[in-house]
């Protein structure tokens, strides 16, 4: 075995390190931007890869819907901006786009014609996408990543890809490689509570839904293990999603859940753990509060 070298770099970085590898400009924000902008104010470095500038996403601002990928073809570098100022409000300052801007496009939805472009992110040889994030891995050394599940958290080709990506680069990193690996997740009471919240409202995300298990999230409460509590930071959260213009419109249920919840849904994120031990927690599912929980690694 080769002794761990510890490099000039990581020797400059305060002593926690969090690695966050998402598929599309956004993403950071919605799953995870509480998570961030409490690890930055608590000293960690943070560091998000997003794996494509998201081109084929829907453009919710009137006058830039030219901007789409069936006009100009300009909707990722707009989004790069977008994304560039959305990591500004958490106060994340190193954010990465995977293989450099625009190595890898957006697939759009599954079964599209888009998901065969030659630069699609689905289509990717897996080693070499895997490749860029190593030399990440190994430059940070983070202890701990968090990324989605292997459905992607919701099924879009990107994020199975991103998935796919960060959990080869964390093999291929082998010793190098982060000690505790996170996929968000939601859990069932949340989205429980949430369908009740909304019944009476006239912006309900969940009109279609009968019964949680009809979503295409939810995990058993039993089975997160991280609650990562960001509320005092869901202002920042806000402020990011706003940022992302082009993709959540002004009158998002979204912002209907930050006015009418505050912090509870907003600021409040939760995660499963796919590779580490567990550390210390509380509540009757022992959930963690603190994703270096466990880790010898001390908070400055
Ligand atoms: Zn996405």
């Amino acid at each position: 075995m080769v002794a761990r070298t510890v490099s000039a770099v990581t020797e400059e970085l305060p002593a926690r390190r969090l690695l966050l590898v998402h598929a599309h400009p956004d993403d950071e924000v919605i799953g995870t931007g509480a998570t961030m902008a409490h690890y930055v104010s608590a000293g960690a470095h943070v560091t998000l890869v997003t794996c494509t500038l998201g081109e084929e996403g829907e453009i919710h601002v009137p006058e830039l819907a030219a901007l789409g990928a069936a006009h100009a073809d300009q909707l990722g570098g707009y989004r790069l901006v977008e994304w560039e100022r959305a990591c500004a409000a958490l106060g994340v300052t190193d954010h990465r786009m995977l293989g450099g801007v625009g190595r890898y496009r957006d697939s759009g939805m599954m079964g599209l014609p888009t998901n065969e472009h030659p630069r699609a992110f689905w289509g990717a040889d897996l080693d070499e996408a895997a490749a860029h994030l190593v030399e990440i891995i190994r430059e940070i050394r983070p202890q701990v990543m968090i990324t989605y599940d292997e459905n992607g958290f919701y099924g879009h080709p990107d994020h199975i890809q991103a998935h796919r990506v960060a959990m080869r680069a964390a093999e291929l990193a082998g010793d190098d490689g982060p000690e505790k690996i996170y996929w968000t997740a939601m859990p069932l009471s949340v989205l429980q509570d949430g369908m009740e919240a909304f019944r009476e409202s006239d912006s309900n995300p969940f009109a279609e839904v009968e019964k949680v298990e009809d979503l295409p999230f939810g995990t058993p409460d039993d089975e997160i293990a991280a609650r990562v509590d960001g509320t005092d930071h869901y202002a920042k959260k806000t402020a990011a999603m706003r940022a992302h213009a082009t993709q959540i419109p002004d009158n998002s249920w979204l912002y209907g859940i930050a006015g009418d919840f505050g912090g509870e849904f907003m600021g409040v994120e939760y995660y499963t753990l796919a590779k580490g031990s567990r550390g210390p927690g509380s509540g009757p599912f022992g959930w963690e509060s603190d994703l270096f929980s466990g880790l010898d690694v001390a908070p400055r």
